[in-house]
C-alpha cells in the first residue's frame, strides 16, 4: 500500500451533506485511506461522528476540517504529493490507474472528491482527473471503487487495531465481539 492517502472532501454543506460526508469518510477508512480533510461548512457533528466510529471500530484514521481547499492542495503539492481528482469528466480510471499506482509510492496521495459544484481550477490543479465511468453517481461510490482499484483489493484484508467492536463473519446472523468500553 502507498505511503499515505488523504481524502479531500470539497464544499461540505451543514444542512444537506451530513450523511454523505460521513459516508465519504467511512468509505475512505474502510477502503484503506489514512485520513480525510473536510472543507466547506465547519460541522462538528460530522467530525465527532467519524471520530466515534474510529474509536469503536479501530485503526488510526484521522479527520480534520480546513477552511481553504486550494491552500490544502498547495500544501500537498509543496510536499510533492500526487493529486487525483475524481470526476466523471476525467479520463477513464481503467486507463490511468496503473500510472497512478506506479507513481513513486514514496509520494503521498491526495484524492479529491467534489460536492455540489466543483470549481474549474480543480481540474487544472489535479495531476490526474479520473472518471469512475463517465456516468454521474456519487462521491462515495467513486471513492470506494477508486480505492479498491488502487489497492487491487488488498485493502479488504486490512486489520483495524485496537477495535472495541469486531465482527466475526457469519454465514447467517450477526456476531460482534464487544469490549466493555465500547460506545
Ligand atoms: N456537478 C458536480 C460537478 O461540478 O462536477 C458533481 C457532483 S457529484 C454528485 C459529487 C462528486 O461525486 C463529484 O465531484 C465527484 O468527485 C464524484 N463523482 C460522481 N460521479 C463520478 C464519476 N463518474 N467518476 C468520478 N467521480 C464521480
Amino acid at each position: 500500500m502507498r505511503k499515505k492517502i488523504t481524502i479531500l472532501r470539497l464544499d461540505h454543506r451543514i444542512e444537506r451533506d451530513k450523511r454523505i460526508t460521513t459516508h465519504v469518510a467511512l468509505a475512505a477508512r474502510a477502503f484503506g485511506a489514512d485520513n480525510i480533510i473536510i472543507t466547506g461548512d465547519y460541522d462538528e457533528k460530522v467530525l465527532k461522528s467519524i471520530e466515534k466510529v474510529v474509536k469503536n471500530w479501530g485503526g488510526d484514521f484521522k479527520v480534520e476540517y480546513k477552511e481553504n481547499w486550494k491552500q490544502v492542495i498547495q500544501e500537498f503539492k509543496k510536499r510533492n504529493a500526487v493529486v487525483v481528482h475524481l470526476t466523471m469528466y476525467g479520463l477513464p480510471m481503467q486507463q490511468i490507474i496503473r500510472d497512478i499506482r506506479m507513481a513513486n509510492t514514496e509520494r503521498e496521495l491526495l484524492i479529491v472528491v467534489g460536492g455540489p459544484k466543483v470549481e474549474k481550477d480543480m481540474f487544472y490543479l489535479a495531476d490526474y482527473n479520473v472518471a469512475v465511468t463517465n456516468q454521474p453517481h456519487s462521491e462515495v461510490s467513486a471513492l470506494a471503487v477508486f480505492l479498491d482499484w488502487l489497492h487491487e483489493g488488498k485493502e479488504q484484508e486490512k486489520e483495524f487495531k485496537n477495535a472495541k467492536l469486531k465482527i466475526i463473519p457469519q454465514k447467517q446472523g450477526k456476531k460482534v465481539i464487544r469490549k466493555k468500553n465500547a460506545d
